[in-house]
């Protein structure tokens, strides 16, 4: 049978199907690379247990971020997101801080863009409002050059005491997380309407379920979480808070983990004599339950990714002139 122009131009346009390269082969070109480039590995806790066991330091966004300003390598390759790579590079801009994937974003992040952040702001100025932006660490650093404080969840606390308490606080992105600290410090917020697409999703009917059918099961939730699945949990921390709490416990016990499920990882890496259940996602278009409670952001950092960049030396997050307001904030909120 012979084939038409078009279909001979559909086949031999065709792309090659992806040829899957052995993850141990790449787990050693990554450590030979690593030696040859001088570059450390820092990962994420929500990236695959893959990219965890090659990296040289894991951990919640605080605890990178300061990282990033000790660690003695020139070349720092950064598996997570847009804004945690941006962050790297404003904490220590002397380095050269390569991402996996530059198109890892986060659709936290995203909720907030610096143009209505800026004019919502000018609003309440002009309506007399003395206030204090404080953001949370997911944003881009356009948007953290128009804030006073960063806080991630490891330090919120600590960071909205040192708001005076003659203002009031616009918190932003995180409506939830805003919502969770307001309700703790009981200082009252002005929220942004911002969520996370990952945590937003958390099935309340499967977290039913699931503690119904593992009694004495004890839930852990992310404070991004909505506030029906953080009434429902024990222990509401960040990704640090929820390793110490596990690690404290000796009593083998069951999990029901409210965040995004690579966190599984380290949490079976530094107390593995638990179980640990994740929490499954529920579908906003379908109702389903899914697979939402995987970040497709974090996910886009791979093993041939961190290859290619370690050899290529690119892509890099470049330094950008907004980057000098947000390295202000920053230093101030998390290494002082
Ligand atoms: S889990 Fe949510 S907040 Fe975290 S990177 Fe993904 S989209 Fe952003």
């Amino acid at each position: 049978m012979s084939l038409n122009i078009l279909d001979r131009q559909l086949t031999t346009s065709a792309p090659a199907p992806a040829i899957e390269e052995d993850p141990l082969d790449l787990m050693e070109e990554i450590d030979r690379l690593k030696a040859q480039k001088n570059a450390a590995i820092l990962a994420h806790f929500y990236v695959d247990g893959d990219l965890q066991e090659i990296a040289d330091f894991t951990g919640d966004s605080l605890k990178l971020a300061r990282d990033t300003t000790t660690v003695p390598h020139p070349v720092i390759v950064f598996c997570g997101v847009h804004f945690m790579g941006e962050s790297a590079k404003i904490l220590s801009p002397q380095k050269t801080v390569l991402m996996p994937d530059l198109l890892a974003g986060c659709s936290l992040a995203d909720s907030c863009p610096a143009d209505k952040l800026r004019a919502f702001q000018e609003k309440l100025r002009a309506e007399g409002r003395d206030f204090q932006t404080v953001a949370y660490i997911n944003t881009t650093a356009a948007v953290k050059s128009l804030c006073d404080w960063i806080v991630t969840s490891g330090n919120a606390r600590e960071i909205i005491d040192r708001v005076p308490a003659d203002k009031e606080i616009l918190f932003v992105p995180d409506q939830h997380l805003g919502r969770y600290l307001s309700e703790v410090t009981g200082r009252p917020m002005i929220l942004w309407p911002g969520s996370c697409m990952v945590h937003e999703v958390f099935s309340i009917q499967d977290l039913l379920r699931a503690k119904k059918n593992t009694p004495g099961a004890v839930v852990m939730a992310h404070p991004e979480c909505p506030q029906n699945i953080l009434e429902l949990a024990d222990v509401i921390g960040g990704t640090e808070k929820m390793r110490r709490h596990v690690a404290s416990i000796t009593t083998p016990t069951t999990f029901l983990v409210a965040t995004e499920a690579n966190m599984i990882h380290p949490l079976t890496k530094i107390a593995p004599q638990h179980t640990y259940i994740p929490v499954p996602g529920i579908m906003a278009s379908t109702g389903e339950t899914c697979a939402c409670n995987r970040c497709p952001h974090m996910a886009r950092n791979t093993l041939q990714k961190v290859r290619d960049c370690l050899r290529d030396g690119t892509p890099e997050i470049v330094w950008q002139p907004y980057f000098a307001d947000a390295q202000a904030v920053l230093q101030r909120s998390l290494l002082q």
